[in-house]
């Protein structure tokens, strides 16, 4: 027996207790569906029964045993976990202090999302859902759902703003060669908050036999709480990661770049009680705060209302919401989960932000050095090492969200 492979894990399994919910104290939702006074769901009266039936019934789901093991089984032989936790030796040197990567990039699908997507599949199976419908902007979520409903035989439907077809048409052909429907949005900008509401007209349309696939911890309750739950394997790894290569369970500071905030809150989740660890959340501000051209939620943003929950998010004054900028698709979110809202009004983490060109060269960087080409996501939380002041017995986590592949056109531009 390897007594190596198996310190600090759950004997019985080789990923760890998916599901064992920590102590989460005041950071976790409460019964209301809210975290602090952020949260809730705010939705037309004629979707509460769809949201009070997947309430009712999605807390059982995920800790039964049977989802458990099917989940679990997936993550292991489908996706590919546990990620690996890299100690990145050279970057490392090149600041000073001893870095981890979270390596979410080495996933099935090329980053975290998957995580998600195959819990809410298994979630809808056993809610007995044949019809899947996600919305998508930049298309990796759509791709992510399109891949876990091909893998369920499961019938996917997918609300793209036309515009946003467009610019991402090889995600689209992806979701397609995938079985997917991609069904354009027209209305509006063309972008992602008219998919949203094309996803929410057709959920009150088709309440019985629809399940709505939401990418981020975004959304009413208690979609951010499923999806945080589903994310926080990558903390979860960490802790005994850490413990097996250094022989304690908890870093100084974790970095993780944040869109909707759902690889952020997966790699906080289990450290949210801890104070010791100095949680980071680092923002895409694009072509910076006071340009205009931002997707800076917290660092732009007020508190107002998007996709059904109260939470920060940027808007004009006469409180329309604004359209996002970030060179990253996937950072390109005018709002922020109600859990980093919570985490960044009561000083539990905080919340600094990238600019294109500064994720960029943070790409260029960690390719030289380590040679990983970075997604550029997780470009922005590798940027944010620029802005910290680390001791150099510090040990540092940053989440690797995603693999650069897909981004490799912005890089050539940018050589
Ligand atoms: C979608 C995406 C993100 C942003 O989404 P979060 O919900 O904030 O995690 C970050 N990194 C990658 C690689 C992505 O695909």
């Amino acid at each position: 027996m390897d007594k190596t492979n198996n310190k600090g894990r759950n004997p019985k399994s080789p990923i760890g207790d998916l599901g064992v919910t920590p102590p989460l104290g005041g950071w976790g939702v409460n019964s209301l569906g809210y975290y602090g006074e952020f949260g809730g769901a705010f939705i037309p009266e004629m979707l509460q029964p769809n949201v009070d039936a997947l309430r009712a019934c999605y807390r059982e789901i995920i800790d039964s045993p049977e989802f458990k093991q099917e989940f679990i089984n997936l993550l292991k032989n489908y996706v590919g976990r546990p990620s690996p936790l890299y100690f990145a030796k050279r970057l490392s040197g090149h600041y000073n202090t001893k870095i981890f990567l979270k390596r979410e990039d080495l996933n099935h699908t090329g980053s975290h999302k998957v995580n998600n997507t195959i819990g809410q599949i298994l979630l809808a199976k056993m809610m007995g859902k044949n019809r899947i419908i996600a919305e998508t902007g930049a298309g990796q979520h759509g791709v992510a759902t399109a891949t876990v409903c091909a893998l369920m035989n499961l019938e996917c439907i997918v609300y793209m703003g036309s515009t946003d077809m467009e610019r991402q048409l090889p995600n689209v052909k992806r979701m397609e060669m995938l079985g997917a429907k991609v069904i354009p949005a027209e209305s509006g900008n063309k972008t992602l908050k008219d998919a949203t509401n094309e996803a929410l007209r057709d959920w009150i349309n088709n309440p019985e036999d629809t399940y709505y696939l939401i990418g981020s911890v975004v959304g009413p309750h208690p979609y951010p709480d499923i999806v945080a739950k589903f994310q926080s394997i990558i903390s979860e790894e960490m802790g005994w990661q850490l413990d097996e290569q250094i022989g304690r369970t908890s870093p100084d500071y974790i970095l993780a770049c944040v869109g909707g905030g759902s690889n952020a809150a997966g790699a906080f989740y289990h450290y949210l009680e801890n104070k010791t660890v100095k949680l980071i959340g680092v923002e895409a501000s694009g072509l910076g705060t006071l340009s205009g051209e931002t997707a800076a939620s917290i660092a732009c943003g007020e508190v107002g209302f998007i996709h059904g929950s109260k939470t920060l998010l940027m808007q004009d004054g006469d409180g329309q919401i604004t359209e996002p900028y970030s060179i990253s698709a996937g950072l390109d979110y005018p709002g922020i989960g109600p859990i980093h809202s919570h985490l960044f009004e009561t000083g539990r983490a905080t919340y600094i932000d990238a600019t294109d060109k500064e994720a960029l060269d943070a790409a260029f960087l960690l390719t030289r050095l380590e040679g990983i080409i970075p997604a550029l996501e997780s470009a922005h939380a590798l940027a944010g090492l620029e802005k910290m002041k680390f001791n150099p017995d510090d040990v540092v986590v940053v989440n690797l969200s995603g693999r650069g592949d897909k981004d490799m056109e912005a890089y050539i531009k940018n050589l």
